[in-house]
């Protein structure tokens, strides 16, 4: 068996980026993907009539350069999801009102952005332990609760404040992250990214153990094994916790891993034969401060395709994983019923796709770390040992838990590895 320079493993947007940036620096790679398709948390369904649409990770904007770049170079075409119109808050408020909750929760995250990370008296707090020390309105903290739980898909009371700020300060951007989706689809990119990769990619090889040295590396698939100088672990966190390491990984490594949770989503796209809500001049978007972690918007193709999506995240998916799918379109049909009112009910179709507890990916946008005391669990995976460099989008040093992070997590995965040339604006030192 001949040794390859670098072994991926993962074949989502951090795993493509990385492998492609490797290959294009002319080292022997190989990429290996459990599943039988790329794209990992980014994924798609052909509906009825044959269009593809996006079941997972799907928006992106201007602030997030990297992917923007890349649609760009492949020719996508970009949809500006309906914006006009007002938000409708649920449980029903006036719109002034809902519009100063979310000035207060905006004012919450300016506060969290100015915070000291290493401030002891925030050091093993939980989410809504902090938000019980702050003087704002009831109503604000309510808000930020579902928002956080919606975002991070994961109960307030369970994830890291410290990691929640050190996150926020992450995501840089100064516009909506829904400002766009790809007509083609977010999934047709990362279809582009493994089309370049030729037979370097190996689809249907689950990686179950890896043999380490300072020496190399020996990653053992079902039926396959590579030997290779180094290998990059492109897979969440909470996957990599599954894979067997001979020998075992050092303590501090073990337990940087152990702090991170998978969290848990399901997204369901709505389709109508008229938008009906913008007759009201509402925009589609519904923002739940009860139950938590429910929000929707238009994602419309055009006037005569219009749709809405919904995110379930948080306890709310956990609780309804595994149940009666009509009984979970009936679910989201009352609560956008009671939001947008009862023409909400004459759908075309739903679609739902359950992320919860997924075999491998975890269950939402982003493992989250819960371990109030391990502020420095990112950094320790990010030191990674003398064969293995650990990258996803988790530990990215920009947009963590989103594409733009994969693909930042890839290249800096590779730039490390392949010693090419680095991005300094992306050095992990600077947040
Ligand atoms: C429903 C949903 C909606 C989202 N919406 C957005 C959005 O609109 N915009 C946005 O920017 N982000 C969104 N995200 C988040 C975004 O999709 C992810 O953060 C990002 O795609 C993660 O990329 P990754 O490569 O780091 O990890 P992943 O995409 O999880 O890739 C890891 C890959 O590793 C493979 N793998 C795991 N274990 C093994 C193993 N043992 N052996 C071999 N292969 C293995 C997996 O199959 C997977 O392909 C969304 C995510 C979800 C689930």
């Amino acid at each position: 068996m001949s040794k390859l320079d670098v072994i991926v493993i993962g074949a989502g947007f951090t795993g493509l980026t990385a492998a492609n940036a490797l290959a294009d620096a002319g080292l022997d790679i190989v990429l290996l993907e459990a599943r039988d398709r790329v794209g990992g948390r980014v994924e798609s369904i052909p509906l009825p009539g044959g269009l593809r649409v996006d079941t997972g990770g799907q928006f992106l904007c201007e602030d997030m350069p990297e992917v923007m770049a890349l649609a760009k170079a492949h020719g996508k075409t970009f949809i500006r999801p309906y914006d006009l119109g007002e938000i409708a808050y649920q449980p029903s408020i006036e719109v002034e009102h809902g519009d100063e909750i979310n000035r207060q929760v905006y004012q919450l995250r300016d506060v969290i952005a100015g915070i000291d990370l290493a401030d002891p008296s925030i050091a093993s707090l939980t989410v809504s332990e902090w938000i019980d020390r702050q003087n704002t309105s009831a109503d604000a903290k309510s808000a930020f609760l579902a928002l956080v739980t919606g975002l991070w898909c994961c109960p307030p009371d369970e994830i890291s404040f410290v990691y929640l700020a050190s996150t926020e300060r992450r995501f840089t951007n100064t516009v909506t992250e829904l400002e766009f989706f790809l007509a083609e689809t977010m999934h047709s990119l990362a279809d582009d990214l493994a089309a370049r990769l030729g037979d370097r990619l190996r689809l249907n090889h689950p990686v179950a153990r890896i043999l380490h040295s300072e020496h190399g590396v020996e990653v053992f698939c079902d039926t396959d094994s590579f030997r290779a100088a180094r290998v990059i672990i492109a897979v969440p966190p909470v996957m990599t916790r599954r894979l067997a390491f001979e020998p075992a990984l050092p303590d501090h490594l073990k337990n940087a891993l152990s702090a991170w949770q998978s969290g848990s989503v399901i997204k369901a796209l709505v389709r109508y034969a008229r938008p009906f809500w913008r007759d009201r001049n509402l925009s589609g978007t519904v923002m739940w401060s009860e139950p938590q972690g429910l929000y929707a918007c238009d994602v419309s193709r055009s006037e005569s395709a219009p749709a809405l999506v919904v995110f379930i995240g948080g306890p709310l998916a956990t609780a309804w994983h595994g149940r009666n799918e009509d009984a979970l379109k009936g679910f989201v049909l009352e609560r956008l019923v009671s939001a947008l009112g009862e023409e909400a009910r004459q759908v075309l179709d739903i679609h739902l796709r359950d992320w919860v507890d997924d075999r491998w990916s975890g269950g939402a946008y982003s493992d989250t770390i819960v371990d109030v005391h391990a502020a420095d669990a990112e950094r320790v995976m990010l030191s990674g040992t003398a064969s293995i460099r650990f990258a996803s989008s988790e530990l990215s040093p920009s947009f963590p838990g989103y594409i733009e992070g994969a693909i930042v997590a890839g290249k800096t995965a590779a730039e490390a590895i392949a010693g090419l040339p680095s991005n300094n604006h992306l050095r992990m030192q600077d947040y």
